[in-house]
């Protein structure tokens, strides 16, 4: 049985919605007979269209935030609505920074649990069942709220397919207010940094080289961002030469990095250790380098080179550089 109504938490960001939100909205498409989105920026009838195209038959705008954080004032517009309006039977934030602080906020609001790192939702007798991946994707758990609505869920990037809506809506704007936001709202955002790159995003791109310690010296990673390049793909790494400062966090795969969803996944030096798996096997084809037969990463490798990755990366971008 589906559910009733579905609120999902929509960032933007340079003008364009978040593919994690675009995500949450094709699920919640399917999980209820209405799809609602939330969101915030300074220009509310340029949302309506991104958001229309994924299924929301309304939006709510909580106005331009004038350089603040939007977690405290989000999470007070949500509230505010919830109060007005009645409670939505779910609500869907995706796993970024200011989701999260979203979510948290939310919580203390509405004084209702928040489910987090949820990876699948199933529409179960009325009410929606969690999935959740656990230590480090070893094990599955599955959650359902038992209180009242709205139940809450955090759920984690490229969990879901993004596939806009067989017929678009024009979702009415409506705006929600806050209300006073007293201490709490007194944070600004003084600065933004960007990271800088050339090719797609990482957790966007088609296709992902990544490199792990077994390229010997950071020197070597310079191998990882030709490869990327010649095949029009993103970087990637394992926490372990992130650790080593080798290239920055923003390159990081895994449990606690970015789960990407190439087609094609290619794992350089990289043991396949769970942390890092858990960030990459939904790849559609995983090819794996390593010098040692016996290294995990193989386990769900489609293509498997047994070699040195000294020796096989050069002559891969040879090969590349040839047919280009
Ligand atoms: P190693 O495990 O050291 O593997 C290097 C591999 O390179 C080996 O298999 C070796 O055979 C091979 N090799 C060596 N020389 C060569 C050569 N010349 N040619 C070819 N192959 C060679 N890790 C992540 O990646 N992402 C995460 O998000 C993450 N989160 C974590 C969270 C927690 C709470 C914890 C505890 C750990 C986390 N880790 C994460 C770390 C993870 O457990 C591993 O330590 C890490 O993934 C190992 O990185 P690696 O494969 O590059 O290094």
């Amino acid at each position: 049985m589906a559910l009733n109504r579905i609120l999902v938490v929509a960032e933007f960001f340079a003008g364009a919605p978040l593919a994690a939100s675009l995500e949450l909205l094709t699920k919640a498409r399917q999980l209820a007979d209405t799809v609602e989105a939330v969101t915030w920026g300074d220009d509310p009838q340029s949302v309506a269209a991104p958001l229309g195209a994924y299924g929301a038959r309304r939006v709510y705008h909580a106005g331009e935030l004038g350089g603040k954080l939007p977690g405290v004032p989000v999470a007070a517009a949500i509230a505010a609505l919830v109060q007005s309006d009645g409670a939505p039977d779910a609500i869907l934030i995706p796993t970024t920074y200011d989701g999260r602080d979203i979510a948290g906020r939310l919580s203390a609001r509405l004084d209702r649990s928040v489910l987090t790192n949820v990876v699948d939702l199933v529409a179960d007798d009325g009410a929606l069942v969690s999935e959740h991946a656990i230590f480090g994707g070893t094990e599955i758990l599955n959650a359902r709220f038992t209180g009242p609505a709205p139940a809450i869920f955090v759920v984690r990037s490229k969990s879901f397919a993004a596939e806009e809506a067989d017929e678009a809506t024009t979702p009415e704007v409506i705006a929600v207010t806050p209300g006073e936001l007293g201490a709490a709202d007194t944070a600004t955002i003084t600065e933004r940094h960007v990271e800088e790159r050339t090719g797609p995003k990482l957790d966007e791109a088609a296709v992902v080289v990544s490199g792990g310690r077994g390229l010997g010296e950071a020197g070597r990673y310079q191998l990882i961002e030709e490869l990327a390049r010649l095949l029009h793909g993103a970087p990637g790494a394992s926490r372990a030469i992130v650790d080593a400062g080798w290239v920055p966090y923003a390159y990081q795969v895994g449990q606690t990095g970015k789960t990407v969803k190439p087609t094609v996944y290619l794992a350089a030096g990289i043991s396949g250790a769970t942390q890092h798996m858990v960030g990459m096997k939904g790849a559609k084809h995983i090819i794996a380098i390593n010098k040692d037969a016996e290294a995990p990463i193989f386990s769900i490798a489609d293509l498997g080179i047994v070699g040195d990755v000294q020796k096989v990366l050069p002559k891969l971008v040879e090969a590349l550089k040839a047919r280009s």
